[in-house]
């Protein structure tokens, strides 16, 4: 119908709109041309995009493949702490163990020990107050070598466990050992850690690149696995945490362990010196048993090198308080004195036989050794530093005014200088021979001796100050002033106890014997020579005596010398007795060092019979009547 209008449109009007078809045709034409080449670039531009998310994913894998093996390394790390730790744990189980149980038995040990000390002391008491001597001598005899035996077991003990203390410090080094373990264990660990902290920070940059790139926050699965991912490091990191802590609760456990081993080397420390007090303790009472049985007491004294010794010394060697070892050979005394001992460790040992001055007993103290050992510095020392004489006197002194007792004190003093008597309190000694004779109670004195019946104790020390000048002396080439005589000091103790009414007597002898020597050694003049002989005659009496009374022989030979007659209350008599032997430490003085140890280890053998002298006996009647007569003569001789 339309066509049929069209046949009514003029020409030129269909001319128009044809060229405004073909106008918008081509128009149409441009745009889609326009259109087609944009799509090709969207096109283009959208295969990038997919590629670059494609490296970007590539580059995630990459990352979370990383993070894997870093989960592994972790783990594996994980794992050999843990047995680590464990292995140290069981280490430091163990120790403890070892140690409770060590500190168990010798705790037993020690209360044992303890038990039975206070046992025999208690023993030794009731022994005291009126139990038989002999039995109960006997049975502490036992007691005492069972205590000795187990004292040496006890520092055996003692010993093993300085040994375990050895083996604890080596476990402690072990321990530091496996610190450093744990401390390589720990480097690696925290390398992984920094790693994380690296790999954590490149995500963030690939984030954020993410961000730039895709002009968009990363998609949820991006996010998600960035997440899953930080959620492990953050699982990662708690564990690693944990691990630390672990590491360091296991170094602190280990740490206080250490410090439980000080306390344990500290409560050791405790035990030995409780077992030195014990040691002590059972030495006093072994001193008291001794002292029951009457047997002689022998101290050994060593004295320093000085430069008379010339050669070097020789090897004496103090296994403890009462061995000495020389060439091999063991020597066992009442108590060894070293070169740094002293005259008050002297002094202290002889003091035990102070009281007995005082109930009656004889007392003898002699040094024996070779010249130039110390003989003459043990009994007399110096003004400095006093010896035994003075000491004593000094503690009768002292005694007698803390007790508050009536006591009088006669001296006499005498030397035997080749085989003759000489009274040294005397000097214008006439005439008269001093013969030594025995009195009704068959006690040794000597006839025409001047006693002193002494006032106070300065007039006691000036006595045998004065006496000890006149003494024979000689230069030898061992000694400077070598005592050329033996020498003995009496003090006649006589106690009245107001308490019992009872008067006790005690002699005391104080002898320093001449020291033996070697003739061709000590360079002798001719004079000398001739004393020589006499000293080593009367010392090798003294010799056959020791042997005579060790051996139980039924002959002892008293008699065979002034020196062995004299003393013989003092060796097998009715005497406590103390030898102390004087030992040179000087190499060239081995073979005398020697046989004054062997002499010393004969005497320990020999048993005194000390009993109480309660009565003023004849003798002492006897003697104050010569003191009497003796202060008239004085005061005559003053008189002229
Ligand atoms: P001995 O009497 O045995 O012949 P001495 O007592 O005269 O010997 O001693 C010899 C030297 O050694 C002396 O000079 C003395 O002072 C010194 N001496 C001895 N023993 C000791 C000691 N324990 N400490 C210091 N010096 C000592
Ligand atoms: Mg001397």
């Amino acid at each position: 119908m339309s066509y049929s209008n069209k046949e009514n449109i003029d020409d030129t009007q269909i001319l128009i709109d044809q060229e405004e078809v073909l106008e918008f045709v081509k128009q149409m034409k441009m745009m889609n041309k326009q259109f087609i080449s944009q799509i090709k670039q969207l096109i283009r531009e959208k295969e990038e995009y997919k590629f670059l998310i494609q490296e970007l994913q590539c580059q995630l894998q990459r990352k979370s493949d990383q993070l894997q093996q870093q989960e592994m390394i972790i783990q594996e790390c994980e794992l050999q702490l843990e047995s680590c730790r464990s292995n140290y744990e069981e280490q430091v189980n163990r120790l403890e163990a070892e140690l409770k149980l060590n500190q168990m038995l010798f705790q037993i040990e020690l209360s044992q020990q303890k038990q039975e000390i206070v046992d025999l002391s208690d023993k030794l008491k009731s022994t005291q107050q009126g139990y038989s001597t002999t039995v109960a001598t006997s049975f502490l005899q036992t007691s005492f070598n069972q205590k000795q035996d187990s004292l040496f077991k006890d520092s055996h003990t003692l010993e093993s466990v300085g040994q375990t203390e050895g083996d604890q410090s080596i476990m402690s080094n072990k321990n530091k050992g496996q610190r450093m373990m744990l401390k390589i264990m720990q480097d690696p660990i925290s390398n992984i850690k920094k790693q994380k902290e690296l790999i954590k920070r490149e995500i963030t940059q690939w984030q954020d690149e993410f961000l730039k790139k895709e002009g968009r926050p990363p998609s949820f699965n991006d996010k998600q696995s960035i997440s899953t991912k930080f959620y492990q490091y953050t699982i990662l990191k708690k564990q690693l945490n944990d691990r630390s802590t672990i590491i360091q609760d296991s170094t602190d456990c280990k740490n206080v362990g250490l410090q439980c081993n000080l306390i344990d080397a500290s409560q050791i420390i405790q035990m030995q010196e409780l077992l030195r007090q014990k040691t002590y303790e059972i030495r006093r009472l072994s001193f008291q048993l001794e002292d029951l049985k009457g047997k002689v007491k022998v101290y050994c004294r060593v004295r320093p090198s000085n430069s008379s010794d010339k050669l070097k010394d020789c090897e004496v060697q103090f296994i403890d308080e009462q061995h000495i070892s020389l060439k091999q050979k063991m020597f066992n005394f009442d108590i060894c004195f070293n070169q740094l001992s002293t005259q008050k460790d002297m002094y202290e040992e002889i003091q035990q036989s102070l009281q007995a001055i005082f109930h009656g007993y004889n007392l003898c103290i002699f040094a024996y050794g070779q010249t130039g050992s110390g003989k003459t510095y043990t009994m007399f020392g110096t003004k400095q530093q006093p010896g035994v004489i003075p000491n004593l006197i000094e503690e009768i002194y002292a005694y007698i005014k803390r007790s508050n007792l009536e006591c009088s004190i006669i001296v006499n003093s005498l030397e035997i200088y080749k085989e003759n008597i000489i009274d040294l309190l005397n000097d214008q000694q006439g005439s008269q021979s001093l013969e030594l004779k025995e009195n009704l109670n068959g006690q040794v004195f000597v006839q025409n001796l001047t006693n002193i019946k002494v006032q106070n104790m300065h007039e006691l020390m000036n006595l045998i100050e004065f006496a000890s000048s006149r003494r024979k002396q000689g230069l030898t080439e061992m000694n400077d002033s070598s005592s050329r005589s033996h020498m003995c000091t009496q003090l006649t103790v006589e106690t009245f106890n107001k308490i019992t009414q009872q008067k006790f007597i005690s002699r005391v002898n104080l002898i320093d014997l001449a020291g033996s020597e070697r003739c061709n050694k000590s360079r002798l003049k001719p004079n000398q020579l001739e004393e020589a002989k006499f000293i080593n005659k009367s010392l090798s009496a003294l010799n056959d005596v020791m042997i005579a009374l060790s051996t139980k022989s039924s002959f002892i030979p008293y008699r065979n010398s002034k020196l062995t007659y004299l003393m013989r209350d003092c060796l097998g008599g009715n005497s406590k007795t103390i030898m102390i032997i004087n030992i040179s430490p000087s190499f060239i003085n081995l073979d005398e060092s020697l046989s004054s140890l062997q002499y010393g280890q004969k005497v320990k053998q020999i048993t005194n019979q000390p009993i109480k002298n309660v009565e003023p006996v004849e003798q002492l009647k006897k003697l104050q009547k010569v003191c009497s007569q003796h202060d008239e003569s004085a005061q005559l001789r003053q008189q002229k």
